[in-house]
């Protein structure tokens, strides 16, 4: 069981941008899920965790190893999965495996083998190990870089923003791979998908400004909002009316009309100050429902 501990970290760029703002989190073996949109501060946590940037203050310690500090030995046991993965188009999948297997110094031609056809294998790519990687799905692209990212078997994996659109297959044989390797290390999904996080994570945070606004498991995320939300199918021209009087988590198109969430807070409602009984969502034709990840989302981060 390994715990990455973040205290106090902060990052502000040059052009005075406050990318990261005290964010304190304790990251432990599983599969964790940071979420927020874009601009939130994820992409410049996760890559001074993976040691490619610096921050201006605070700490950042895995078990007892100083990330921030430590570079070298950090990079000895992470792996790292960027955002924009850069492929060679004219390598195969073998080769380039093999390449990035010498660079880590891998230097053993019979365990370099093994190791790069057994990362394959795990992958799912065996098949198409002798192809050219600029023939390559992006679910195949972001399997390779999966493998690449396990060359040093990690005991960190960071993967930031798998943007590439993966059809159903692929997505559920991308988080297999990530969800297996929960089992024995921590594995950071950095997303702006929710869906993702709450498909394959047992813990998580929400970031918005550079602000953790909250940190826990995705059931006690939710336990916030229990009997909070309700829903209504509405007409398009009506969501104004609601946004008024109720406070909108999310809308959505469904069937040709709008379904709508709200979030009622029972004990202000009932508050005779804040409009009575007439406004709760019961009286206007809402249905209250469980609320999911995406609910919190919304409740967290705002806008709609
Ligand atoms: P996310 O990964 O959640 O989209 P980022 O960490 O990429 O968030 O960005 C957080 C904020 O920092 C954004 O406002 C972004 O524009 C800004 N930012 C990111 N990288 C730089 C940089 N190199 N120089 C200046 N501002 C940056």
């Amino acid at each position: 069981m390994s715990t990455l501990t973040i205290k106090d970290f902060n990052k502000t760029y040059s052009n005075g941008v406050q990318a990261c703002k005290n964010v304190n989190l304790t990251i432990q073996t599983g599969m964790f899920g940071l979420l927020g949109p874009n601009g939130a501060g994820k992409s410049t946590l996760m890559r001074t965790i993976a040691t490619l940037q610096d921050g201006d203050s605070g700490s950042i310690f895995l078990d007892d190893l100083n990330v921030l500090q430590e570079k070298h030995e950090v990079r000895k046991i992470l792996g790292f999965l960027p955002q924009e993965f850069d492929l060679y188009p004219k390598s195969t999948a073998y080769e380039l495996l093999n390449h990035l297997a010498v660079l880590k110094g891998m230097n053993d031609a019979k365990t370099r083998k093994n190791a790069v056809l057994s990362l394959l294998e795990r992958t799912n790519l065996s098949n198409h190990k002798n192809k050219y990687l600029g023939g390559f799905s992006g679910g195949m692209k972001q399997r390779f870089g999966i493998a690449q990212a396990l060359l040093n078997n990690p005991k960190l994996l960071i993967v930031d923003e798998p943007t590439a659109g993966l059809d159903p297959e692929e997505r559920f044989r991308f988080h297999n791979i990530l969800s297996e390797l929960g089992e024995n290390i921590i594995v950071i999904l950095s997303t702006h998908i929710v869906d993702d996080v709450s498909d394959l994570c047992n813990s998580m945070a929400i970031m918005n400004h550079g602000e953790v606004l909250i940190e826990n498991h995705p059931e006690k995320v939710l336990e916030q909002l229990k009997d909070k939300v309700w829903y209504k199918v509405i007409e398009k021209n009506e969501i104004d009316a609601v946004k008024n009087n109720y406070r909108v988590l999310s809308s959505r198109m469904y069937m040709g009309k709008t379904k709508v969430h709200v979030f009622d807070d029972d004990s202000a409602t009932t508050d005779s100050s804040s409009g009575g009984d007439s406004l709760r969502p019961q009286s206007n034709g809402f249905t209250q429902v469980e609320a999911d990840l995406n609910d919190a989302y919304f409740y967290y981060v705002g806008d709609v």
